[in-house]
């Protein structure tokens, strides 16, 4: 079997805030090979996730590039392997047949080619495929680790949210209250905060782009202080986060989306109230946690169908739309989990 495939790449290593002219559409034949016995599997790709991390693939030099193979350098020309979900067309492994429903490593493009390395057959299990790039994928896999493994958390425990209406801050928080947790988050919108409060149950919500003094901000919505801070920037909110938390705060240092196009910004955190409040800082990598999907996917299925927890997803329709869904994560144009459908099933 062959396959015209459209696909998207990188022109050149990409150092500030990505533009959508940074990237351009190729085209290829994908066929496999003669051998029937060599593993390889043609997929259709159905719905792509697009998340912030890949930034750091694109970069000419990042810390985060030699930590594992989900964050390895992505060249200028080649394909840009990311999760998602597609359905098998043609296949040489025994693992997968023609038809087959499968979640993981696929890539920016119509069609993949893979032997099924960090690729499984999918489920669907009667929801949309968009949920399991999102609140049933790693996604939530990431908000579920973070704030029940990483976190440790207790009921009635105070918990602060960056990007609460994002991918993952969404999540964290929804468990957070679900769990009986008294919980804030911040957001770059009214629209967001609106939403935060209004439909997703959060305590408080603000916007941090209107305050001027984040330390404030924090300890006018946290008077007695942060117990758990799930944080998804860095930088600035995480040095008032730290200054407002109380002893044995935790922070579960899930992204730092502030520093990753801003090279020159770091975070500076006193180190002082770290050590005498005795404070965990704890960066984690969802890839660390996969045993814990069997009990994740179990509670988070539970809280969907008795309502519970509500989806937020920001889907987009076609290839063309992938540079600009993308670009748009670092501006916040984003409400909830961000996937682009490729194709109809
Ligand atoms: P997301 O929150 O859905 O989307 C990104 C959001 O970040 C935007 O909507 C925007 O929201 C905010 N943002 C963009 N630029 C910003 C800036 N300069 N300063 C402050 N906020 C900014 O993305 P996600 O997929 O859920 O990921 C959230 C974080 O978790 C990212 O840092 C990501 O890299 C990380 N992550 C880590 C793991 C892991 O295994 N550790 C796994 C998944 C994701 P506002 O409108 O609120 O500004």
């Amino acid at each position: 079997m062959e396959v015209t495939n459209r696909y998207i790449v990188i022109k050149a290593k990409i150092d500030g805030k990505p533009q959508e002219s940074d990237f351009e559409f190729k085209t290829e034949t994908l066929s496999l090979p003669i051998n029937p016995v060599s593993n390889d599997i043609i997929v259709k790709n159905l719905c792509i996730s697009i998340d912030p991390y890949q930034i750091n693939r694109m970069k000419t030099v990042s810390a985060s590039q030699k930590t594992s193979e989900f964050a390895a350098g992505i060249s200028p020309g080649e394909a840009i392997i990311a999760f998602g979900v597609g359905k098998v067309v043609a296949s040489h492994n025994p693992k997968f047949e023609k038809g087959d429903y499968v979640v993981g490593h696929i890539s920016w493009g119509e069609y993949s080619i893979s032997q099924g390395f960090i690729l499984n057959k999918l489920d669907p299990m009667g929801f949309p495929l968009s949920y399991h790039v999102g609140i049933l994928g790693l996604a939530g896999l990431t908000a579920y680790a973070g704030f029940f493994e990483v976190c440790k958390p207790k009921k009635g425990e105070k918990v602060f949210v960056s990007t609460a209406c994002g991918s993952v801050g969404n999540l964290v928080g929804q468990y957070a209250k679900n769990f009986g947790c008294y919980v804030v988050g911040c957001a770059g919108s009214a629209k967001k905060v609106k939403l935060l409060k209004e439909k997703l149950g959060f305590d408080e919500a603000f916007n941090y782009k209107e305050e001027t003094d984040l330390n404030l901000t924090l300890k006018r919505y946290f008077p007695d202080g942060i117990d758990i801070y799930f944080d998804n920037v860095g930088g600035e909110m995480l040095d008032a986060a730290i200054s407002t938390m109380n002893s044995h705060g935790r922070v579960a240092l899930c992204g730092i989306i502030s520093e990753y196009t801003n090279a020159g910004k770091r975070a500076a955190p006193d180190m002082l109230s770290v050590m005498y409040k005795s404070i965990t800082i704890q960066g984690f990598l969802v890839g660390n946690y996969l045993y814990l999907f069997p009990e994740f996917l179990k509670l988070t299925i539970d809280h969907l169908r008795t309502g519970k927890m509500h989806v937020l997803e920001d889907v987009s329709f076609g290839l063309e739309s992938v540079p600009s869904a993308f670009v748009g994560l670092f501006r916040g144009d984003n409400v909830g989990k961000r996937c682009v459908q490729i194709s109809q099933d």
